[in-house]
């Protein structure tokens, strides 16, 4: 830690970004570390490739994040990449040509097991519940004053990253920060009415879909939930309106493995990363979540698919036709 803290404080233009498709974590981390650094007197830019969901819109200082680096604004002598087990989690901001014209310091902070210590300088904590944890140790370590913006974004991180308190990576640390972001004046009420207040009618109906799409193994130990394109045309819903419906899937009784299929929307209906499908010979493009109840390590398998994440959250993108991925999902349960 001192060594990333040395090299901040000599930094002058610093790029901090997350992954794609952000959650709370994600958003949360990203805001304040920057905050933290324009506190320190850093020139420092915000970005999220994709399009930030709505329900994190509340977050202070939001439109600080771009999703677009232009012009004259692309030096950086150091990019902190935030809740990111692999650098391509980022997106395909690396693989532009003449980004970095001065070749900067990558620093890689995060909390998934599958992290592959990318980057020049590392802050892993597997243990921590959230990166924002690991974001607050630094700040703190940086005695920059956690104010109420920068406490709002740590609180929403954890506070979403452990389900609100209730996930298997719920510590003592989550309580005691989250603690001390209250007496610094976040209004929990507030972030919870954000983040899980009213939903439209269509991610009511996206829902029912959803539920109704559930199928079993032979043995009951997993579940598979399948969201199409189609059903959020016919809904009117985003991909945003996905997150949280593998928990019903997850809740079954008996379920070890919850696996939430979810095939990627065509490409420049909207304008973020969002799921695109692009039909060769039957194949789609997916975005698989995994679930386990503790038993299973989701991440090795999810590693086993190219993609990665935590014990018992993991996730992975494929191209396959469908009856492929669910007989090669199914079949996982040969092993449990
Ligand atoms: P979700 O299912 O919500 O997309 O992701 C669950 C967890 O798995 C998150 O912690 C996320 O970072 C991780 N994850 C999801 N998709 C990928 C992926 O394609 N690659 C990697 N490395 N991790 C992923
Ligand atoms: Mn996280």
């Amino acid at each position: 830690m001192e060594k990333i803290i040395r090299h901040l404080k000599n930094s002058e233009h610093v790029l901090v970004t997350s992954h794609v498709n952000p959650d709370g974590d994600a958003i949360g981390s990203l805001l304040a570390m920057g905050l933290s650094l324009d506190a320190l007197g850093k020139k420092t830019t915000f970005y999220n490739k994709s399009k930030i969901p709505t329900v994190y819109r509340f977050l202070p200082y939001l439109e600080r994040i771009v999703s677009k680096i232009e012009g004259r604004n692309r030096e950086f002598d150091t990019v902190i990449v935030l809740d990111c087990g692999n650098l391509q989690r980022v997106g395909d901001l690396f693989q532009s040509p003449n980004l970095f014209l001065r070749f900067p310091v990558i620093i890689n902070i995060d909390h998934h097991i599958t992290n592959t210590y990318f980057g020049d300088l590392q802050l892993i904590d597997t243990t921590a519940c959230a990166t924002a944890e690991i974001v607050y140790r630094l700040i703190r370590e940086m005695a920059v004053p956690v104010d109420k913006a920068i406490a709002t974004c740590i609180y929403t991180g954890i506070f979403t990253d452990t389900g609100s308190f209730r996930f298997s990576n719920t510590n003592k640390a989550a309580f005691e920060i989250c603690n001390e972001m209250v007496s610094v004046g976040v209004d929990p009420y507030n972030v919870a009415k954000n983040v899980y207040g009213t939903y439209s009618l269509g991610r009511i109906k996206l829902l029912n879909m959803a539920l109704d799409s559930i199928e079993l193994s032979y043995n009951g130990k997993l579940s598979m939930m399948t969201v199409t394109r189609r059903m959020l045309d016919e809904t009117g819903t985003q991909p945003e309106d996905v997150d949280g419906l593998i928990h019903y899937a997850r809740r079954i009784q008996n379920v070890k493995i919850a696996v939430l299929l979810q095939e990627y929307r065509n490409e420049g209906k909207t304008s973020d990363t969002s799921p695109k499908s692009k039909k060769i010979g039957g194949k789609k493009k997916f975005h698989v979540s995994l679930r386990s109840d503790g038993t299973v390590d989701v991440a090795t398998i999810a590693a086993d698919f190219g993609g990665g994440g935590h014990h018992t959250a993991a996730g992975f993108n494929t191209e396959s036709s469908i009856s492929d991925l669910k007989n090669r999902i199914f079949n996982l349960m040969f092993d449990v």
